[in-house]
């Protein structure tokens, strides 16, 4: 196993001893978010070993995570998801490399299950008797399924406007569901508060130092999936920034070990109505925002990873850009009229910045782009069918048939 040396602040630079529910800095705070430090002369990962390994998930790269040997993980399949070569895309903008990388397909139908199975692997090392989470949506039905298979309660706290699907596979996989009549940041702010009084396991990707590094996962898929090489670019829709880190933490791990010798240039999308990270990038400063978009998974106003995704995007030479809410609506259809593939508001927010870039010209043609698509589709149908139209029913006779096809 890869050793881990330390837990660093983001902020202040401090060194922590690790520990599987130490989630912060003790001089800074909340605002501390704390990044694993690997001691990478010690680490296993080697292409002979992936070549010879079965393993179809991200168990694949274990030793590449900070989980004892011993410690019992999840039966669910999560992770290596499919990456799509999108020869459609490729004709219409004039490319040669275009891939979608599908993370809907996890066992609760986003990428938050790459952080849950690492979220309770830490709580069952935490000798946790709870686990609580605060989400948009899917962070905690994803959790909720990954409790359920290990058989550990969770509490979860999410914004009353969560999709109803999403609060659906709450209520199947039984966790106590708080539905917080208020926002996203909020539901987050009463989660830390439960989590520091009832000794929960805190599964807040926003927060939990551990999460980030399953996450990081996808950007040992997207490395290994392209025949070990590094694309040129990485589109990923940014809420609390999480995700952003992670790829960033799992293309710098690969540089650090000697298996790549370059990042891809990350460039985070967001909701123009909704877009704090977009503006850090470009001034510098943070200022929070009240979100205004139809992309509910990253309808954040205090991302609260903000350090971690500003350094992975600077780090990657990237950039943060937004999409109004028309483009995520037309890619809600577009993308899989185009793809075969379908992605709810969050998720396609990825794809129409890639569109974005892609109508500027500034897409090099040799360039190898890769989309994550974070969410499936089936997450949100509200969302997908208000902007399809319902055909009326018709008479069950051909005659009908004959008239529709007219
Ligand atoms: C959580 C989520 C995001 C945003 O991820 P962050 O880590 O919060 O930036 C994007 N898309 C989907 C579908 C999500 O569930
Ligand atoms: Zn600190």
């Amino acid at each position: 196993m890869a050793k881990v040396i330390s837990m660093k602040c983001m902020k202040c630079g401090r060194e922590e001893t690790p520990r599987p529910d130490r989630y912060t800095c003790d001089t800074c705070g909340i605002d501390g978010i704390l990044d694993i430090i690997y001691d990478y002369k010690s680490t296993p990962l080697t292409i002979n070993d992936l070549e010879r390994n079965p393993d179809r998930s991200l168990w694949r790269y274990r030793c590449m995570l900070p989980i004892e040997a011993e410690t019992p993980v999840s039966p669910l399949q999560v992770g290596w998801t499919p990456l799509y070569k999108q020869t459609r895309l490729e004709r219409e903008f004039g490319l040669g490399n275009v891939f979608i990388k599908d993370d809907g397909r996890n066992p609760s139908a986003s990428l938050k299950d790459r952080a849950s199975a690492i979220g309770v692997a830490k709580a069952i090392e935490a000798k946790a008797k709870a686990i609580c989470a605060a989400s948009t949506g899917n962070a905690a039905s994803s959790l909720s399924a990954f409790a359920a298979s290990m058989g550990i309660p969770a509490y979860i706290f999410v914004p009353k406007r969560a999709p109803r699907a999403k609060v659906a596979q709450l209520l199947v996989y039984g966790a106590h569901t708080l539905l917080i009549d208020s926002t996203y940041d909020r539901a987050f702010e009463l989660s830390v508060e439960a989590s520091r009084r009832y000794g929960f396991y805190s599964r807040n990707c926003a927060y939990n130092p551990y999460l980030v590094e399953g996450k990081k996962t996808v950007a040992y898929e997207i490395w290994e999936q392209l025949g070990y090489k590094i694309p040129d670019r990485v589109y990923v829709s940014i809420g609390d920034g999480c995700i952003t880190a992670g790829l960033y933490k799992g293309f710098y791990d690969l540089v650090q070990i000697g298996l790549s010798d370059r990042l891809p240039r990350i460039i985070g999308v967001q909701a123009a109505g909704c877009n704090p990270m977009e503006v850090a990038m470009k001034t510098g400063e943070f200022k929070e925002q009240t979100p205004d978009t139809i992309a509910d998974s990253i309808a954040v106003g205090v991302p609260r990873n903000r350090l971690k995704a500003l350094r992975g995007l600077k780090a990657s030479a990237g950039e943060c850009i937004s999409v109004t809410d028309d483009a995520i609506r037309e890619s809600l259809v577009g993308m899989p009229r185009v793809t075969g593939v379908f992605g709810e508001p969050a998720a396609v927010t990825a794809y129409a910045g890639f569109r974005k870039q892609a109508h500027s010209g500034v897409i090099g043609n040799n360039e190898t782009v890769v989309i994550l698509i974070t969410g499936n589709g089936l997450k949100d149908i509200e969302s997908a069918l208000s902007v399809c139209t319902m055909p009326e029913p018709i008479d069950p006779t051909f005659d009908a048939v004959e008239k529709y096809l007219r």
